[in-house]
């Protein structure tokens, strides 16, 4: 009795081990921060950048979406003063040495590390390649978040405040401000209407009088997966749409020869 008990709970372990392994494995790919030393912490304050990393993601991911196509179609140079131009973003190095491979593994192109989470390669580089961040200047693409409507992107959107007058006027003089300096009116054709453009696209909702919504001109085109994978479906389908044709209409043929042959018999049948 008391072999078999020890029996089964050995089994209860090799169980629980089994069922646990893959996530100690998940632990330890991370753990190149969980054991990182304490004294590597402080020094990294000393190097501490008040720039948000995901709301700098968020503005790229605006302008890349609701700016970008539109200045592409243009062929306009954004010139460096403007701070929408992708070098005036302080993360953008180490943003490009993010390999998103799997759902669930990012790898850190600088040092090869692997990590099941965007928010911990995030704390890899703020921790091991804090010096390849480009501080100099005015780089903090999230602080033109408020322009930029950034909340619409994020995956955590926050609960909708009420509208502040003194916060949207705010918010419209630094879009005005960007329309201008990045699209000067009077410099040619198309920066004037990349000016309105942006204008529509982004400034004229900061307002608290409902009217204009923030990208009311549009972003980047989605569709064309959908309609790759509509065309192979039909691709696909074509043939097996013909064959069914076909075999009905043979099925139906045989049916009226029969017919035939059935009528031809009973018409000679008939004399006698
Ligand atoms: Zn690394």
């Amino acid at each position: 009795m008391t072999r078999l008990g020890e029996m089964s709970k050995s089994t209860l372990i090799a169980l629980l081990v089994l069922f646990f392994s893959p996530l100690f494995h998940l632990q330890s790919r991370t753990s190149a921060f969980a054991t990182s030393p304490p004294s590597h912490t402080s020094q990294t304050n000393a190097h501490e950048v008040h720039c948000s990393r995901e709301r700098s993601r968020a503005a790229w991911k605006v302008i890349e979406e609701y700016l970008m196509p539109f200045v592409e179609k243009e062929k306009y140079p954004i010139s460096r003063k403007c701070r929408l131009h992708p070098d005036n973003d302080m993360f953008k190095d180490q943003e490009q040495h993010k390999i998103h491979v799997d759902i669930n593994e990012w790898q850190c192109g600088y040092c090869k590390k692997s990590f099941y989470a965007e928010k911990y390669i995030d704390m890899h580089f703020n921790n091991r390649h804090y010096d390849l961040v480009n501080v100099n200047g005015s780089k903090c693409l999230a602080n033109l978040c408020g322009a930029l409507h950034c909340d619409l992107v994020m995956d955590f959107q926050p609960p909708k405040a009420k509208c502040n007058p003194a916060a949207a006027a705010k918010n419209r003089q630094l879009c005005e401000n960007l329309a201008n300096i990045c699209f000067p009116i009077n410099e040619s054709p198309s920066s004037s209407r990349l000016h309105g453009l942006f204008m529509h696209q982004f400034c004229d909702a900061h307002t608290c009088s409902s009217g204009s919504k923030p990208f009311s001109r549009g972003g980047k085109k989605h569709a064309s997966i959908f309609y790759l994978s509509i065309s192979i479906l039909t691709l696909m389908l074509l043939p097996l749409f013909y064959t069914l044709v076909y075999l009905y209409r043979r099925g139906l043929r045989r049916n009226t020869q029969d017919l035939k042959r059935a009528s031809r018999m009973g018409r000679k049948k008939k004399p006698s």
